[in-house]
């Protein structure tokens, strides 16, 4: 049910070429799901944490493991391929074949060509990460993107379970999102979600050369510089931001309700545009949930009329989403 869930309905001529690209078996067909093992490995590729993932068919986690990501250099996609390729080897190693695994990484990512376009972190530009992952593989092998595969992660077992249309959106270092319409993934040939560029309108420059960028003031990272250059006090993160804002800081309330009033327009036009029933807020900022949830929906719903009122929740599934959602893939769960 989830893989007709996640599924497009209808298949482009492109998406044809994708199954067999992205779900390969090298050196035979494709091995009929009924006869695969139900265990499966979803990698999630970080910019410092590759975090991995062995999973049943429910999704009942069999194991953990992480281990650093290649630094960013010369064949950075063949190391990145050798890593998740390695820790693939260990859980087989460990529990016995696996019948599929997938694997995500951040950036601009086209899951129907199979390549990594961009990441900035990483390096790479038009790496051919399908290519790689099945000639190192010998099991069917997905790729994708790390914040979709963690949006359909949160569908599938977590906060927007049973929802066909759910935003997630993961509040990092950067924030970007993952939109289901419809039951289906919205890719848009790997630029879809890309919230954090959008203009909520505050003026102030982005390191992406635009102004009013949504990730400047409801990132992590932009929540705690804006606090510390309003404040002229460094804080370590945005989580003490939170704290002070708990406490009655001014500065901390003015940069936090900035947080909230951009999160608000970014939601209010998901509603709009693809009638978003149920908003997953993800990361570390999701740990301040009283602080988050309720003044994002009251926001929301005062540009809302007639429209129906998304449900605003914190992502269940914690830093676990991205290779939840890998593990999907490698199912053959998740399409673009
Ligand atoms: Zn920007």
């Amino acid at each position: 049910m989830l893989g007709r869930l996640l599924r497009p309905t209808a298949t482009p001529p492109r998406s044809r070429k994708l199954v067999s690209t992205n779900v390969t078996q090298t050196g035979g067909a494709p091995l009929d799901p009924a006869d695969r093992p139900a265990r499966f490995a979803g990698i999630d590729v970080g910019g410092t944490t590759i975090k991995a993932v062995l999973v049943d068919g429910s999704g009942t986690v069999l194991e953990e493991r992480r281990r650093a990501t290649p630094r960013p250099g010369e064949r950075i996609a063949e190391r990145v391929t050798g890593a998740a390729a390695e820790l693939i080897g260990e859980f087989a190693a460990a529990h016995g074949p696996l019948g599929g695994a997938g694997v995500v990484v951040p950036g601009v990512v086209d899951e129907l060509a199979g390549v990594g376009v961009y990441s900035k972190n990483l390096g790479w530009h038009d790496a051919p990460f399908a290519r790689l992952l099945s000639e190192a593989l010998e099991i069917p092998v997905g790729f994708g993107h790390d914040v979709r595969a963690g949006g359909a992660a949160e569908a599938w077992l977590g906060a927007a379970r049973g929802v066909r249309n759910s935003l997630f959106i993961a509040i990092g270092t950067g924030l970007s999102a993952a939109a289901i319409a419809d039951g289906r993934m919205v890719s848009g040939d790997g630029y879809a979600g890309e919230i954090g560029h959008a203009d909520v309108g505050h003026g102030e420059p982005c390191g992406c050369g635009l102004r009013g960028c949504l990730e400047v003031v409801a990132s992590a990272s932009g929540i705690a510089n804006r606090y510390s250059a309003r404040s002229g006090r460094s804080v370590g993160g945005a989580d003490e931001v939170a704290a002070l804002v708990r406490a009655g800081d001014p500065d901390a309330t003015v940069v936090w309700g900035d947080a909230l009033d951009g999160l608000a327009v970014a939601v209010r036009w998901s509603v709009y545009l693809l009638g978003t029933e149920t908003v997953v807020l993800g990361g570390g900022l999701a740990q301040a949930p009283d602080l988050l949830l309720d003044p994002i929906a009251e926001r929301v719903n005062e540009g809302l009329s007639y429209q129906r009122r998304p449900h605003i929740v914190a992502a269940a599934l914690g830093d676990r989403a991205g290779a939840l959602g890998a593990a999907l893939l490698g199912m053959g769960g998740l399409s673009g």
